[in-house]
């Protein structure tokens, strides 16, 4: 997955060719521009224990530097949309978190200065979001911005992070923080690189939401010098300082042209000799389902609906769930349209106050997802209950399924639970053993949907956010799309509904394959649906199946793509 360092020649590091983790597809060619993350240590030299005269005055300092600190991510927040906005917000609320201000006051009464009781009390969290793992350890990158942005007011030096450049530039960081990438202008930023980071990291999730190519897990990527030109390729994962700037120009130029085609795309899709294939949008409220309903899709094949709980402490009444569960499925009511709507997956990297069990040695292998409902029965049925009224009050089709499940007995209880309030019943393949055991989960529910995300962490035994690991939470591993064709092929059999809803129905290369297993229905973020639709349209079924071929018997995923991308070519 990633090339050796650039060999040094002399002391000029010759162009180098990295390879990371692709996260938003689209070609970039610019120079490098890494980002500034380090608060001078001259000006943290000079600024010494701050010389105050008491602890009172010291905190007092800090209590200055952490409201503008806050005050700057609450300007950035308002500024930003969609999930940058909560990212921002986020962000402001740990900085004026009570337990890091008690963190730095207690060292600073111990006789520490201001600045290294602020590094001490940061790394506490740091270790403490770590150890927690998930969702959490991802925190771990926001806290150490606040740290550097708190320690750059206290010195007197300006917050590091993006400056604007003088001319388009690909930006290279070790990490971003959600601050650097929420403003940034994708006028002038022609791509983002990382060193770390997976493709659930917050540079991932903002490159999305801004349509800038990224790829990250790029090892070697600060090597990069300054200026140096790249051709960042967020389809093939790769950085390339060897390609000639004639040859780059010609190739940014023709995935111009491509994507300028695909936005005109307005489905519905279907292969070039009339396969017809769903494309859906996932959605986590109403305020995205009501974005993506005007995008050309026929549905929601992912309501997650955990992410409108994440801020609870109580879990909501059958009422308030209903009508939160309303403003989904208004948005997509008649016109043959439907909604899934997913049953909470509390637990691992998604805590939800009122549901998760604290304490779990692990988490991800631990109580999440359905299986919360064996200890809590009424957290299901309530939920299903809300489900329910909402169908009735807006009428439009609706769909359930449960997430986590491993087991056909799992399968059958929850089905039966959600035919007995008159609706469709499924469950999501996110485990191993569901795969596996596809043909008998079918004969208990009316459709599976294929969850890639949690199926890749747990076929392959690797944390899903752990960019260390982001070569082997790949979808493209052949273990992985083994997996998928033989749910696929259940599907056929049984002539039932099997869809993709991880993030590799998203990836436009690799949904020509799914469909060639088999796969029914693609469901994913309502920005990506046009690239994947008119990929599919471009292509045969022959050619998907070929495709599919062609994937699962790539020695690895690097293979996998390139073999497709010459399948898809030869169309
Ligand atoms: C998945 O695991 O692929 C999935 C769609 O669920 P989530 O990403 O919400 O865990
Ligand atoms: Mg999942």
């Amino acid at each position: 997955m990633v090339t050796p360092a650039a060999p040094v020649v002399g002391d000029v590091r010759a162009p180098s060719l990295l390879r990371g983790t692709p996260v938003v597809p689209g070609l970039a060619y610019g120079p490098v521009l890494p980002v500034a993350q380090e608060v001078s240590a001259e000006a943290v030299a000079a600024y010494g224990n701050g010389g105050f005269a008491d602890a009172d005055s010291a905190m007092a300092a800090f209590d200055r530097a952490a409201e503008a600190v806050a005050e700057g991510f609450v300007t950035k927040a308002s500024g930003a949309t969609g999930a940058a906005t909560e990212v921002l917000t986020a962000s402001a609320g740990l900085t004026r978190d009570k337990g890091l201000r008690q963190g730095v006051a207690t060292r600073v009464a111990g006789g520490e200065g201001l600045v290294a009781a602020v590094r001490g009390a940061v790394a506490q969290f740091v270790d403490l979001f770590t150890a927690m793992g998930g969702l959490m350890a991802e925190r771990a990158t926001d806290l150490l911005d606040i740290e550097r942005r708190l320690v750059a007011r206290l010195v007197g030096e300006p917050e590091p992070g993006v400056a604007r450049p003088d001319e388009p530039s690909v930006l290279v960081a070790g990490d971003l923080a959600p601050a650097d990438t929420a403003g940034l202008d994708p006028q002038v930023i022609l791509a983002l690189v990382t060193e770390k980071g997976g493709a659930t990291s917050h540079t991932a999730i903002i490159a999305r939401q801004l349509g800038i190519p990224c790829v990250v897990g790029v090892a070697g990527a600060l090597d990069l010098a300054a200026g140096t030109p790249v051709l960042v390729d967020g389809s093939a994962g790769t950085v390339d300082g060897t390609v000639a700037a004639s040859d780059a120009r010609a190739q940014v130029e023709a995935d111009r042209a491509a994507r300028a085609l695909a936005d005109t795309w307005i489905g519905p899709a279907e292969t070039t000799d009339g396969v017809r294939v769903k494309l859906l949008a996932n959605v986590a409220d109403g305020e995205s389902a009501r974005t993506a309903s005007s995008s050309p899709v026929e549905g929601v094949g992912l309501f997650r609906t955990e992410l409108c709980f994440l801020d609870r402490r109580e879990e909501p009444t059958v009422d308030e769930q209903a009508a939160i569960y309303a403003e989904v499925l208004d948005a997509f009511g008649g016109d043959g349209r439907y909604v899934v709507v997913r049953t909470l997956d509390a637990g691992s990297d998604k805590p939800i106050a009122f549901a998760t069990l604290t304490d779990e040695e692990n988490p991800a292998l631990g109580v999440r997802g359905l299986r919360l409902s064996k200890g809590n029965p009424g957290l299901l049925e309530r939920q299903l209950d809300g489900i329910a009224a909402a169908a009735r009050s807006t009428g439009a089709e609706t769909w359930v399924m449960a997430p986590m499940v491993a087991t056909v007995t799992e399968a059958r209880e929850f089905a039966e639970q959600v035919r007995a309030r008159g609706l469709k019943a499924g469950v999501m393949v996110e485990v191993p053993s569901a795969a596996l055991l596809a043909d008998r989960l079918l004969e208990v529910v009316d459709f599976l949907s294929i969850g890639t995300n949690d199926l890749t962490q747990y076929t392959m035994a690797a944390d899903r956010l752990a960019s260390d690991l982001a070569h082997l939470t790949d979808p493209w591993q052949p273990a992985v799309l083994q997996l998928i064709a033989t749910t696929a092929a259940a599907g056929r059999r049984a002539g039932k509904s099997v869809g993709v809803c991880g993030e590799a129905a998203a990836d436009p290369l690799l949904a020509v394959a799914l469909i060639g297993m088999g796969i029914t229905s693609l469901s994913m973020a309502s920005a990506a649906v046009r690239a994947v639709g008119a990929q599919l349209s471009s292509v045969s079924m022959e050619t998907c199946e070929r495709a599919a071929r062609a994937a699962l018997e790539a020695a690895d995923p690097m293979a996998g793509r390139d073999a497709v991308r010459g399948v898809v070519a030869a169309d």
